[in-house]
């Protein structure tokens, strides 16, 4: 077969050197074709670019252009150890030696005739100062593959080694031409990018590191102009739509404020103010109420819904659990009916006879706040004048839901928006995510909180978990269990809740004081029962999956113990803490891994820090966006290149979406497809 042929939509199986076996292996990897494998991004780089003399070369990664001889293998360490050692000469004749670990097979793999090159760490074995486990290749006259240059990392998913993807992309060089250019040519040339085919190859086949920047850079540039002109796009739908101006009615609030048993923080007035300040505009409120666990945005919701009750308008409070929501309901009942506002519940497990009175009052307006999940808005709930819509812990309200909203409110209209999220977002990201989006942040907790202690307990000195649990119940507190998983399905060592709960009701204390087991599987019945055994303290300990995890609030917990802590992503951690420290009691939690070998530096760097924004940070510097927000949804967000940290390009990509906004550059039809595709995105506002 010859190349020309060959194009994106050609089977990899046309490439040389892939038999039935080594398509199957790619396609497991999800690689069938030469577009995919052109779409299959390194994941790093090691530089093997500099060539080096003998007589020149210091410990540390070095490449070398030698003859190999004096071939000798030997076991070591009574045989648990095979070494390979061997003399690498080079061209003036300078010798060192070499050794690999456990490849025998290199025992018959050199020619006595031939040049190689071989990359790898010249570092000290026993003393002595060699070449160990390098990469080996024949000297060949045009392209190296795995040596003698800037060599890529895939990941290796699947069993697919990079090696064998090196070597296929190395072929795709005639294809190139056909990757369609993206961006639309004028931005190429203002921002001084070069051409999408030539950053695509420069990022499998680097020439150097100058050109595998300017690659990263062009690719980057695209993906954050694209989530850019999404969001603007996005944006400019919700301000085509008009909503009802509420007024503020100062004399209502001071009621609600006098009511509370505390006093408002700086911050809680200064967000609420902002939102008030909102409300009161024909133009839907847009706006992402950050704060953490405890920081009480709760009541700063229910001065805001608070307003629109007494412009005979209608609340809906959506929480992404029934759980949670069922929490809000009495938050909120607590807080509002004193001032005669009538708040309903809406959730899938109640009765349909009592559903349908509750959809009656909703339509008729009897109901001015309603409590529910985000079934709330699939179920036909009819209202009479829907003004304001509050979404807790999430940051997602996508265009989808949006839209679904639309249809409930009527042509033109949409009702303003409050978000509210605990997983703070770092300032630098929400600007690419959200846009201008209107965020208010609560940054300090009401007084009289007290730092909740975390500690690492390594799975050896669980007796201090139990010792612990001891105490804390004997003072008449609760203790929350953590798991990652219900059931235990394979011999890993995730700790689940089940396995858990059964060695906690063996336990004397489990008779003593009760213990619960909640997860996801459970019937909402059933959930609602434990959680209300858990709240009136007919059981004390409470064995729980991560359903727990949102907004909780049962002020005598002090004690969260979480099992397999290294399973949970750190703003998943900083949620399930908040848990504990709900009161003045101190409180404590246990982080125990899973796996014995070594804490994860991440769970230490949480351990030694409280504050959700940092936490975030530090997520976000160690994973990256993709890895973090790209996950969020399936097929979602592609953001492979894009680093947090470059504000410069950022700054340029911003405003290169802003020109095209303003000026109605003809975009390109795949630009068009890939805005289009994350304007459907959950999360952007
Ligand atoms: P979150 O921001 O996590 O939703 P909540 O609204 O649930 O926090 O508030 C946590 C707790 O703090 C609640 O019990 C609430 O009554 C209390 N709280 C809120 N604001 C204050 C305040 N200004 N002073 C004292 N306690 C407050
Ligand atoms: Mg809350």
């Amino acid at each position: 077969m010859s190349e020309s042929v060959l194009n994106l939509n050609s089977s990899l199986e046309s490439l040389k050197g892939v038999g039935p076996n080594k398509y199957k292996l790619l396609q497991e990897a999800g690689l069938s074709t030469v577009a995919d494998l052109l779409d299959n991004w390194p994941r790093k780089y090691v530089d093997y670019s500099k060539l080096s003399l003998i007589k020149d070369i210091s410990p540390g990664l070095v490449t070398l252009k030698v003859r190999i001889t004096n071939i000798k293998a030997r076991w070591a360490k009574g045989r648990a150890i095979h070494l390979t050692e061997a003399i690498a000469e080079d061209e003036k004749g300078d010798r060192i030696p070499v050794i690999w670990f456990n490849q025998p097979y290199r025992m018959n793999s050199f020619k006595s005739d031939c040049l190689y090159y071989i990359s790898g760490e010249f570092k000290a074995n026993s003393g002595k100062l060699n070449l160990t486990n390098p990469t080996v290749e024949e000297v060949k006259e045009l392209d190296q593959i795995n040596t003698a240059r800037i060599v890529p990392i895939y990941s290796e998913k699947k069993n697919l080694n990079s090696r064998l993807v090196r070597s296929l992309v190395l072929q795709l060089r005639d294809v190139l031409t056909q990757i369609a250019e993206t961006l639309p040519l004028e931005v190429l040339e203002k921002y001084k990018l070069i051409s999408r085919k030539d950053a695509i190859w420069q990022l499998h086949v680097p020439e150097s590191n100058v050109s595998l920047e300017m690659a990263k850079k062009r690719l980057a540039f695209e993906e954050i102009l694209t989530l850019q002109l999404a969001v603007q796009k996005n944006r400019q739908f919700i301000q085509k739509l008009s909503a009802p101006k509420i007024q503020f009615d100062l004399n209502k609030t001071q009621e609600l404020i006098k009511s509370l048993g505390y006093k408002l923080t700086d911050d809680q007035r200064r967000v609420s103010w902002q939102i008030l300040q909102d409300l009161e505009k024909s133009e839907p409120m847009n706006r992402m109420l950050m704060g953490d666990v405890g920081s009480g945005k709760t009541v700063v919701a229910a001065i805001a819904a608070i307003q629109a009750i007494r412009s005979a308008k209608q609340v809906v409070v959506l929480a992404p659990t029934e759980v949670l929501a069922r929490q809000h309901y009495i938050s909120f009942k607590t807080l509002l009916e004193p001032l005669s506002a009538k708040v309903e519940l809406l959730v899938g497990s109640i009765k349909s006879q009592d559903k349908k009175s509750i959809l009656e009052n909703i339509e008729k307006g009897q109901a001015e706040l309603i409590v529910g999940t985000h079934a709330v808005l699939q179920e036909k709930v009819r209202f009479k004048n829907l003004a304001l819509v509050i979404v807790d812990e999430q940051h997602r309200f996508g265009v989808n839901q949006r839209k679904e909203l639309q249809k409930r409110v009527g042509e033109g209209q949409f009702p303003h928006l409050l978000t509210m999220t605990a997983t703070p977002i770092p300032r630098s990201l929400a600007l690419i995510l959200y846009g201008e989006l209107d965020q208010s942040i609560i940054k300090s907790k009401p007084p009289g909180r007290i730092k909740i202690v975390s500690e690492l307990i390594p799975g050896a000195s669980r007796q201090r978990v139990w010792n612990k649990m001891g105490e804390e119940l004997k003072a008449g507190h609760a203790v929350i269990i953590v798991c990652p998983a219900i059931t235990d399905t394979d011999a890993s060592s995730r700790v689940s809740a089940e396995k858990i709960f059964e060695e906690v009701s063996r336990k004397a204390i489990s008779k003593q004081y009760g213990a619960g087991l909640l997860h996801g599987k459970l019937k909402p019945i059933e959930k609602e029962q434990i959680m209300t055994d858990f709240a009136n303290g007919r059981t004390n300990i409470l064995v729980s999956t991560t359903v727990i995890e949102v907004g909780i609030d049962i002020p005598r917990a002090t004690l969260i113990v979480i099992e397999g802590a290294e399973y949970f992503g750190l703003a998943q951690l900083h949620q399930l803490r908040g848990r504990v420290g709900r009161s003045s009691l101190p409180s404590y939690c246990y982080l125990v891994p899973a796996n014995n070998d070594g804490i994860p530096a991440r769970l230490r760097y949480f351990a030694d820090n409280s504050d959700g924004f940092k936490l975030a940070q530090y997520d976000l510097d160690m994973r990256g966006p993709g890895q973090i927000y790209g996950k969020l949804q399936s097929g979602a967000l592609d953001l492979r290149l894009f680093d947090i940290n470059d504000p410069e390009l950022i700054k340029q990509a911003r405003q290169a979406a802003k020109d095209i906004i303003n000026s109605n550059l003809k975009l390109t039809k795949e630009l068009k497809s890939n805005i289009k595709k994350h304007q459907d995105l959950e999360y952007l506002n």
